[in-house]
């Protein structure tokens, strides 16, 4: 699921950062079993209110879970509980405005191919958004399709089936596709599994995130802004 909600804060100034990424810490709320990946956090130009945050946090919830209900109904309250040390790293803030949510499902479009129509980026396939990878997609779609598909095809009259096909099975194109699941997959089992594999795994990527992120952040210390630089969730 994808909620997207705005912030702002209760000081009514700026947030101190230009965008967060903040990713929820067992060590603090075991919350890595209500399978919410991260929150993505950025600033809205032309909010009504002002110096807004839009907020997009992405989970995987299990049809047993309460969590995802009590958050769209107490969302305030629920923020705290998944994220307690949030509010250290970014400062008090408040929720604004209502909240929407969106169920994303997994698909692909497959069926014979017509000659003279392709699909592109979302139409052929979607992204699990919390991968990041479908405007990668979408972009080598076009790219695919109009430096190595359409001169080619151009270059010889008629469009015939088998013109068509060379879009769908572009290597570059198919290489762009499948990282996408393998992305949506491994980022869903990173975060949902209960096997002793992936439980190590998530303990290593927390170390790896809670202290070699802050090495990086000191090491490449050139953003806008003040990064916050608590809780090495970020
Ligand atoms: C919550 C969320 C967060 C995301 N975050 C990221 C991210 O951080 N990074 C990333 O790379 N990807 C992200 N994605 C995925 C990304 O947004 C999509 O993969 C990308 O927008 C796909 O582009 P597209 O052009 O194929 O489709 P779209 O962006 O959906 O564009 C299709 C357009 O067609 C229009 N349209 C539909 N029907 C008609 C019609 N009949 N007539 C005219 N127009 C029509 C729609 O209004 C829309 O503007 C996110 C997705 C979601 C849902």
């Amino acid at each position: 699921v994808a909620i997207a909600f705005t912030i702002e804060r209760v000081d009514g100034q700026p947030f101190t950062f230009d965008s967060v990424t903040y990713y929820p810490a067992s060590i603090d709320t075991g919350s890595m079993d209500t399978g919410i990946d991260y929150a993505t956090f950025f600033p809205i130009r032309h909010s009504p209110i002002g110096q807004a945050m839009r907020v997009n946090l992405f989970a995987f919830p299990g049809v047993q879970d309460a969590w995802a209900r009590r958050f769209l109904e107490e969302l305030a309250e629920e923020l705290r509980q998944c994220f307690p040390k949030l509010e250290e790293a970014i400062g008090a803030y408040r929720v604004a405005g209502k909240i929407e949510t969106s169920l994303i499902h997994l698909y692909r479009t497959e069926g014979d191919v017509q000659p003279g129509i392709v699909l592109i980026g979302d139409a052929a396939q979607n992204a699990c958004p919390s991968t990041g990878m479908g405007l990668s997609k979408v972009f080598t779609d076009v790219d695919v399709l109009c430096t190595e598909c359409v001169p080619e095809w151009f270059a010889s009259p008629g469009m015939s089936s088998e013109k068509t096909a060379s879009f769908w099975n572009n290597p570059r194109k198919r290489a762009t596709d499948a990282k996408a699941i393998q992305d949506a997959v491994y980022r869903r089992k990173a975060r949902t599994e209960s096997s002793l594999r992936w439980k190590i795994h998530r303990a290593r990527l927390e170390f790896a995130m809670r202290f070699g992120w802050k090495r990086k952040l000191a090491a490449n210390n050139h953003t806008s802004g003040t990064p916050p630089q608590r809780n090495g969730q970020m």
